[in-house]
């Protein structure tokens, strides 16, 4: 069994202040829920602040929204692996659409970071996905193999099982528009597919596979439902405690 792992990624989003304001109320939302794992990737000035508010929780883990390779040294804006254990930081969010299309990051400097991550005990949370052109074009199964295969080369199947791969369909982030639960899982299926090609069957079936993109409380749960998905990368709806915990609410097993 795969535990469900729903993920807050608040992009440029939230004041160290609006952070504390978020948790507070989140927590209290999501006294009762058990049995998913919730992370929270805030913006950098507000990781240091909720993992003071944190405090070691074991309900809600920290995540980062991005980092570099490098350990210290002159990298003028960047982030270290380093900087992001001291805080306690899990999970790491690498290959975001925005960091590809927006930032020019490439599936080889994505491979490099993912390395970095796993050497510093920091879980990848690792984006591929389509544009619309891409799948209008049928070639999303191809983009999604070399996505995944750039930026996983040489990892192997023991630091498989410490990936989380997000399955984002560039064309439905942030636009309102989501993937159906069956393009979702088809698409999902072939992710699982080509992990065991990189490894083999059984990793493949332990490795869980967010989806994400336009994820809301009246569409968690039908997604949430699809065999090959195991949560959720939330990103305009985790902006709001009520709504966030609606959907790691939609991910409690039954
Ligand atoms: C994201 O940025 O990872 C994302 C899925 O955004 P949204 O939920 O707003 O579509």
């Amino acid at each position: 069994m795969r535990k469900k792992i729903i993920a807050a990624n608040w992009k440029m989003n939230m004041t160290v202040s609006e952070t504390a304001g978020f948790l507070e109320d989140f927590r209290l939302d999501i006294e009762d829920v058990n049995g998913v794992e919730i992370v929270i990737a805030p913006p950098f000035t507000a990781l240091a602040k909720l993992s003071e508010l944190l405090g070691g929780s074991q309900k809600i883990r920290l995540g980062a929204q991005n980092m570099y390779f490098e350990m210290s040294g002159a990298f003028t804006g960047e982030i270290s692996p380093a900087m992001l254990r001291e805080l306690f930081v899990r999970y790491v969010i690498l290959g975001h659409s925005e960091r590809r299309q927006i930032f020019g990051e490439t599936d080889a400097l994505i491979n490099k970071k993912v390395h970095a991550a796993l050497a510093s005990e920091l879980k990848p949370i690792l984006c591929v996905g389509e544009t619309l052109a891409e799948r209008d074009a049928g070639k999303e199964k191809q983009v999604l193999e070399t996505q995944l295969k750039g930026s996983l080369a040489g990892v192997t199947a023991e630091q498989m099982l410490d990936v989380v791969v997000a399955y984002e369909p560039v064309w439905a982030i942030g636009t309102g528009r989501n993937a159906s639960p069956e393009q979702a899982q088809d698409a999902h299926a072939h992710v699982r597919a080509v992990l065991a090609a990189l490894t083999n069957a059984e990793t493949a079936d332990k490795v869980r596979i967010q989806y994400g993109g336009s994820v809301k409380p009246a569409n968690a749960a039908v997604i949430l439902s699809q065999p090959d998905i195991d949560g959720a990368l939330v990103g305009g709806a985790a902006l709001e405690p009520r709504s966030f915990s609606e959907i790691v609410k939609a991910a409690v097993p039954q």
